[in-house]
Order: structure tokens, then C-alpha cells, then sequence
């Protein structure tokens, strides 16, 4: 019997016959190729040997599972030199030498494991009648070759992490084409440096400001330009303004907050009210780590909205590209390139807030451990952790060291915290409301040092927005000279890696895609870990990018 064209078969091979099992189809194909050539010589050969049989899977028929009964023979080689004496048919347009699958099944097979993760891919696979195991379904993904890499211009660098962060990896993108082009087991300078030896064309390399990849750069592309990630930059500058703020004792002589206390009327008359420290204080750790991420998350959308704009795409493109409503990307789009900081709240009141005074007279007597005081307090009825307790603590030091008594909790829930404040300096006059604005202005004439700290920070925006990487000495220069100690560190930040700080002021390749790559890694590791290694989850990884 001929093929059909329900089930066509390469050129040479017939179905002899059909029958069927409960599980399967099994269709008899004979190969009627007279020749076939040796993999030792290259030389055809006619002689026959033998017959044998092979039994691979192919691709299903109308939802039922297909095996092929294929017969296939045993040549000879006559070749006198050929180390090769007796070599098996080669099918190339059907199956390779010694897979229990066809090509044209394995080729699903790979795109169901690229589209699902093991066991999801092992019963997708099943219902569409490919009944292979999850194992089989991902070491499919080893024989599709990986896509070259080619010439890399504009390399990003970040790291990622196994778990938690308890072990990093390196991820490689290209910034040209936002392609993943490679995944490195750790973040050493060591392996960056031997990865960009072997691509010797790398002209620009993004990274983060820290020592790893910088190192890695320096040594293993010592003529590449570097240029610093902006994100990192900002969020340095912000946090050396809020130390300046909490430092400095800058509070908002707020008559409209403050003036149902008495202390809040007194503070209103005395205008600047200096005497009293106000610490962000934001609960554990942990709490704070999760600010950080989800601010991350929206500073990346910040950059790459940015730079799809730049590259042309309308707005309401950009919202389609990255799913986001189009009064979202407009708010980005409009945004200061300060990364987006917590909307602003007033400090927040603490469970611990009713305790505040006996511990404060603990510590003034010299109990000092957290947990002795989280001893104490829940003994007293104090019903929650000691982690709390701890930040807390920690909290309440600071403001004693600071030299001064920590502000009363009345007053705490009410007025603007350091980072509010902060939040005031760093927006765009535009962007706020009019009670805003007057706070803001009240919050200027506060000391000429806030003044001086506003400015700054303006010019610092401004520059980076308008690209004048010409003006960044010279606003190093000035902040220098301001005599705010919190500046003077974040100045000497940036020199030490002033180069690669210039570019992110004068480049625009960012860490955006990057970080989106990095994020991308994170959802395939997440359906894959446990069933895959490092090496499976980078070839998953190069496959997809
Ligand atoms: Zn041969």
C-alpha cells in the first residue's frame, strides 16, 4: 500500500499495513530504498546484510497515539578501508539513528515542552495523544540547537538568583535586540571576564553599580565602554537626601496637621521645629524589601516606556506592547526620572506604640537586646513578634543617638515622615497639589540647606533627562561644596566609578531589558525548578529568548 496523504510518509517508504491496539495505532512501513549511504566513508552502498525492526512514535492520528512497525536494513560497506563494515539504513527525513521518536513528533514534542513545564507538558502532551514522559518532554529541549549568538555590541549584565537569594547567577542580554544570549551558574568576576573574552566585539556594557560586574567589565573588556545603571543612581541620590532629612531634623512646620496638640501649636509658632528627630520607621526588614521590589518593578516600566518612546512607538503602541492601560503609560511617560518613591503617608503607628515608654525607660536604663524587651512587653501583654519588636527597638535607638527624645506617638501618626518629605523635594512642582505645593513650599524655607538640597537634586533630574553628561562634574563640584555630608558621600559614590556614571547620563541603553529578562527567568524557573538544573533552565531560557 502506498502512503495517503492522511499520513504522508518521505519518499521510499510504504505502509505495508494498519492495525491497532487499545492504546495505539500501529502502521507497517517498509523502506524500499535501494541504497543508503555509510556514515564511515560517505559511499553508497547497495548490499543488503539484513533487516531489522524499529518501533518510534510519530505524531498522533485524529487524537490516538501512531507507532510506526518500521522496517529498515543492514547494509555492508565494500569499502576496503572503511573501519565500517556492516552500518544501518540512515532515514534522515524521518528519524534520527537511534531516537524512539520521528523528527516531525519530536518537533512537537519540543514546542509543547517550550510552551508548558514538565508534568503540565507531560499531560497536554498525553491528551493530544503523545503519551511521553515529563522526562522525555524535557530533554526534547537538549536537541533543539540554540540560536546563535552573533555579534554583541551592547551587552546588559545583571545577576539573578537560584533562590532567594542565597546563590546568584549572571544573565547576558543584548541590548539591541533584548535577547537572553546567555546565562552564567554564578556571579563571579571570573566568569564574566572569560565570557567577554570570547566576544572580543562588545562595544557598551550596561550594569548595576556593583563591584562584580564592574570588575568583570574592566578586566575582561578593557576597551568596552561601561555605562551605570540609573535606577541604582537615583535611588542612592534619594536615600542620601532622606539620611539629610533625618539627620538634619528637617520637619515640616505644618500648622494644619499639628495644630490640634500643644505641642503642635508650639511648633507652628517656632516655625522650623529642629529639636526632635522623626526616623522613617518601617517595620521589618522584610516589609521594606518588598517596597523595594515593587518600586523596582515600576521604575522598569519607567525605562523601557522611555525607551520605546525614543525609538519611535506611539504611546498607545507602548500600552499594547507591555498590556498596560494608556493612562498608565502616560503617567510613566510624564514622570521625573526619580525612582517612584511610596506614597507619601504619615509615619505610621505601631502595636509596640503603647509600650513606647517603658522601653524607652528600659534602654535609658541599658537593656539592650530586642529580645529581652520583647520578654518584657509580652509579659505585659505585647501580643506580637519579635521581629517587630526588633525594628522598632532599632528605631527608637536612632532617634535616642541622634540626640533627642523620639517624637510622641500622637504626633507620629500625624506628621510627614522623612520619606514624605523626600517624596515633596524630589516631585515635580507640576505634579502636585495645591496642598501639596504649599507644603512644599513651607518645607523651603524650613533651613536654606533644604533649599540648597532641592536645587540640587532639580539639576541632577534635569541633567539626566536632557542627557548632559558635560554638566555632571560640575553639579559634583557644587554638591560638594554645599557642605551636606549626605551629598559629599553620594558624590564620592560616583567618583569612584564617574566613567560609568557619565555614560548613563549620556547614553541611553539602559538595565531595563534586562531586568524584564531577569524577571522572565524568574516565571520559567518558577514552573521549572525541581525538574530542571541550571543547565535546562538556560537552554529553556536561549530557546524562548
Ligand atoms: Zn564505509
Amino acid at each position: 500500500m502506498p502512503t495517503t496523504p492522511l499520513f504522508p510518509l518521505p519518499e521510499g517508504l510504504d505502509i505495508t499495513s494498519i492495525s491497532e491496539t487499545p492504546e495505539e495505532v500501529l502502521v507497517r512501513v517498509t523502506s524500499q530504498r535501494p541504497t543508503s549511504t555509510c556514515p564511515g566513508c560517505a559511499t553508497p552502498s547497495a548490499a543488503i546484510h539484513s533487516y531489522y525492526r524499529r518501533k518510534p512514535l510519530d505524531l498522533p492520528c485524529a487524537g490516538r497515539p501512531i507507532r510506526l512497525l518500521l522496517t529498515v536494513k543492514k547494509f555492508f560497506c565494500r569499502v576496503p578501508e572503511c573501519p565500517r563494515k556492516i552500518f544501518v539504513e540512515r532515514l534522515p527525513d524521518l528519524i534520527a539513528v537511534s531516537s524512539r521518536l520521528t523528527l516531525r513528533l519530536r518537533t512537537a514534542v519540543q514546542e509543547v515542552s517550550l510552551a508548558t513545564c514538565g508534568k503540565g507538558g507531560e499531560r497536554l502532551a498525553g491528551k493530544l495523544g503523545m503519551p511521553l514522559s515529563d522526562a522525555t518532554l524535557l530533554w526534547s529541549l537538549y536537541l533543539v540547537p540554540l540560536p546563535e549568538v552573533g555579534q554583541v555590541e551592547v551587552l546588559g549584565i545583571d545577576d539573578w538568583s537560584y533562590r532567594r537569594g542565597k546563590r546568584y547567577g549572571t544573565i547576558l542580554v543584548d541590548l539591541h535586540t533584548h535577547k537572553i544570549i546567555d546565562l552564567l551558574p554564578e556571579r563571579t568576576v571570573d566568569s564574566v571576564v572569560a565570557w567577554l573574552e570570547a566576544h572580543p566585539e562588545v562595544g557598551i556594557v550596561s550594569r548595576d553599580r556593583g563591584g562584580v560586574y564592574m570588575d568583570g567589565a574592566t578586566q575582561g573588556a578593557p576597551l568596552a565602554t561601561q555605562v551605570c545603571d540609573r535606577w541604582h543612581l537615583l535611588k542612592n541620590l534619594g536615600e542620601a537626601i532622606e539620611g539629610f532629612l533625618i539627620r538634619a531634623h528637617i520637619r515640616l512646620p505644618d500648622t494644619a496637621t499639628t495644630a490640634g496638640t500643644p505641642e503642635g501649636a508650639e511648633a507652628a509658632r517656632g516655625a522650623p521645629t529642629l529639636e526632635r528627630p522623626l526616623t522613617t520607621y518601617s517595620a521589618t526588614p522584610a516589609q521594606q524589601g518588598k517596597t523595594q521590589a515593587r518600586l523596582l518593578r515600576k521604575w522598569k516600566l519607567y525605562e523601557r516606556i522611555h525607551e520605546l518612546h525614543a525609538g519611535g512607538m506611539s504611546l498607545r503602541k507602548i500600552g499594547e506592547e507591555l498590556g498596560l492601560a494608556r493612562g498608565t503609560v502616560r503617567k510613566y511617560f510624564r514622570q521625573a526620572p526619580e525612582p517612584p518613591l511610596p506614597t507619601p503617608r504619615p509615619l505610621r503607628a505601631s502595636k509596640l506604640d503603647p509600650y513606647e515608654d517603658y522601653i524607652l525607660a528600659r534602654l535609658a536604663q541599658g537593656c539592650l537586646t530586642a529580645a529581652q524587651i520583647h520578654r518584657e512587653i509580652t509579659e505585659m501583654g505585647f501580643s506580637g513578634g519579635s521581629s517587630n519588636v526588633k525594628a522598632y527597638v532599632a528605631h527608637l535607638r536612632t532617634s535616642i543617638a541622634a540626640g533627642a527624645t523620639p517624637i510622641k506617638r500622637s504626633e507620629r501618626v500625624q506628621a510627614l515622615s522623612p520619606r514624605s518629605l523626600r517624596w515633596l523635594l524630589t516631585r515635580e512642582r507640576k505634579d502636585l497639589n495645591q496642598e501639596e505645593q504649599a507644603q512644599l513650599d513651607q518645607l523651603l524655607t524650613v533651613s536654606p540647606e533644604v533649599r540648597t538640597v532641592h536645587d540640587l537634586l532639580h539639576t541632577f533630574l534635569a541633567l539626566m533627562r536632557e542627557r548632559q553628561h558635560q554638566q555632571l562634574r560640575p553639579w559634583m563640584e557644587e554638591a560638594s561644596k554645599s557642605g551636606i555630608a549626605e551629598l559629599k558621600s553620594f558624590v564620592a559614590g560616583v567618583e569612584r566609578d564617574y566613567d560609568a556614571v557619565k555614560e548613563a547620563f549620556h547614553l541611553h541603553w539602559s538595565q531595563g531589558p534586562t531586568e524584564g529578562k531577569v524577571n522572565k527567568l524568574k516565571t520559567i524557573k518558577r514552573v521549572m525548578y525541581g525538574r530542571a538544573g541550571f543547565r535546562l533552565l538556560r537552554q529553556r531560557l536561549l530557546l524562548d529568548a
